[in-house]
């Protein structure tokens, strides 16, 4: 990590470390197929917040989960995001990369008494649920029964999880900028946040989703614990996605708390749904993005977005384009005049 907690005391009585004017925003795009209409969403808005604050924009290849990774696809999306004009402001990071900041991320917590092992199977939970007499939702996760939380008694350990039932904050959230705002209350386990398109937001974490797991059974890093780890050592201020993965901001902000690294401010996008009304994704089969004419595909991201029209779609220069966006961004989500 690059960066702690608490280095500045806050006004209001929580820390904040955000060096005034600094903005960094990224894309974190997993490679398992190519960029579709709605992740072009989610890659030009926080490309645009990052302008529009005058910031700078990071590109971190996700492939955390190598068995759905397609060979191929991140350079792919790598060269669908230059089409369209959306450079990093430095080279791309891989996740496969960087597991010794994980593992280091997985020893703290675990020295820290926040993780344990974990022996069961899924077989074993949704059993643990039945015997307990509760229904399962269709595609709902289960959260998790807590069967391994103080102790394996002589199972074999297969996971890692974070302990979100007994976790106890020793401070309040440590926040990127004082007007951002996140709080749990340890009472009643609530995690509330507020985020800059969708407003306040609460989760019970530990009722919700369970203790999390943190390095699953087959050794890979879970999303949760990576994507924490990488948003706090690339100083990302800014976390801008797909509205389909605001309800996991809770875990990472509890997950940030542990590790004793500042909380981003969040956005989530809209997403953008199918001739079948279902969210566009890699899973049911999203085309790759139509590029002959990237101006057209950007101003289809944009006006998903909410962003005016341009004028003149075929004859306008991406840049130019994209500059129109950055001015009507700033206007909808407070960068600076
Ligand atoms: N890698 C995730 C995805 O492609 C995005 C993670 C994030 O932005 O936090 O859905």
């Amino acid at each position: 990590m690059t960066r702690g907690v608490g280095a500045t005391p806050h006004d209001k009585g929580s820390p904040a470390v955000r060096v005034e004017g600094l903005y960094v925003g990224r894309f974190a795009p997993s490679p398992t197929g190519p960029l579709h209409a709605g992740s072009l969403v989610a890659a030009l808005a926080s490309w645009l917040d990052a302008r529009a604050h005058n910031g700078r924009w990071l590109v971190r290849i996700e492939d955390v989960d190598q068995p759905r990774c397609v060979p191929g696809a991140d350079t792919f999306i790598l060269q669908q995001l230059a089409t369209c004009g959306l450079h990093p402001d430095a080279p791309p990071q891989w996740q496969s990369a960087r597991s010794s900041l994980y593992q280091r991320a997985l020893d703290q917590l675990v020295a820290q008494g926040d993780a344990y092992p974990c022996a069961c199977s899924r077989k074993d939970i949704e059993d643990a649920h039945a015997a307990q007499g509760h229904a399962r939702e269709r595609h709902a996760a289960l959260p998790y029964p807590g069967t391994c939380r103080h102790g394996l008694h002589g199972r074999t350990g297969r996971s890692w999880r974070f302990n979100v039932t007994d976790f106890k904050p020793k401070q309040p959230i440590a926040l990127v900028d004082h007007a951002w705002s996140a709080t749990y209350s340890v009472a009643d386990g609530m995690l509330q946040w507020r985020d800059r398109r969708l407003g306040r937001q609460q989760q019970q974490v530990a009722n919700a989703v369970g203790d999390f797991v943190l390095r699953r059974a087959d050794g890979l890093w879970a999303y949760q614990l990576a994507v924490v780890v990488d948003d706090a050592d690339q100083g990302i201020t800014d976390v801008v996605r797909g509205e389909d993965l605001a309800d996991n901001t809770p875990r990472q902000i509890l997950l940030q708390q542990a590790l004793g690294v500042p909380t981003p401010r969040y956005l989530h996008t809209p997403l953008v749904c199918g001739d079948n009304g279902e969210k566009l994704s890699k899973q049911n089969g999203a085309q790759a993005l139509e590029l002959q004419n990237p101006v057209v595909a950007l101003s289809q991201a944009a006006l998903a977005l909410g962003l005016p029209a341009v004028a003149n779609l075929h004859n306008i220069c991406i840049p130019d384009a994209l500059a129109q966006w950055v001015a009507a961004w700033r206007r909808n989500y407070n960068g600076p005049p």
